[in-house]
């Protein structure tokens, strides 16, 4: 038993001495590991600020095709007048005031964005979840 708690101490101040001389590169490898961490944080506060400025502008010209009629994907509202694509919770066009049209997101019939249901098929999601887009793209 004696032998042992001489070993355990000899290893603890070998330990002692060791990290005495370890301490200031200790210090030194927490402060980097810290700025590391601020850097990694402002990238990822700068990024969510990016999604953020792209979320705050939701209403995008579509392409018309050349009969001018305007292409819109499905599930997405649009203005069949202006051309615009709103945001799935987007029932009339702000520039000019009228009913906002969809693709059924499961069928593509074309119904109101206000409607409740799809009139063809029945199904009341006939908005495109943005997870769904993301998903199938
Ligand atoms: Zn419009
Ligand atoms: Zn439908």
């Amino acid at each position: 038993m004696e032998a042992i708690r001489d070993a355990i101490e000899w290893v603890a101040g070998e330990i002692g001495g060791f990290s005495a001389t370890l301490l200031p590169y200790l210090l030194l490898g927490l402060a980097g590991l810290y700025l590391l961490w601020l850097v990694i944080g402002y990238l990822r506060v700068s990024q969510v600020g990016i999604e953020a400025e792209a979320a705050a502008q939701p209403i995008l010209q579509l392409p018309r095709a050349p009969d001018g009629a305007v292409e819109a994907p499905r599930g997405v509202p649009y203005c069949p007048v202006d051309g615009l694509q709103y945001p799935p919770e987007a029932r009339f066009c702000t520039r000019c005031e009228s009913d906002l049209l969809l693709s059924c997101a499961n069928c593509g019939a074309t119904i109101r964005s206000a409607d409740e249901s799809c009139y063809r098929c029945g199904t009341r999601a006939t908005t495109a979840a943005p997870a769904d887009l993301s998903s199938s793209a």
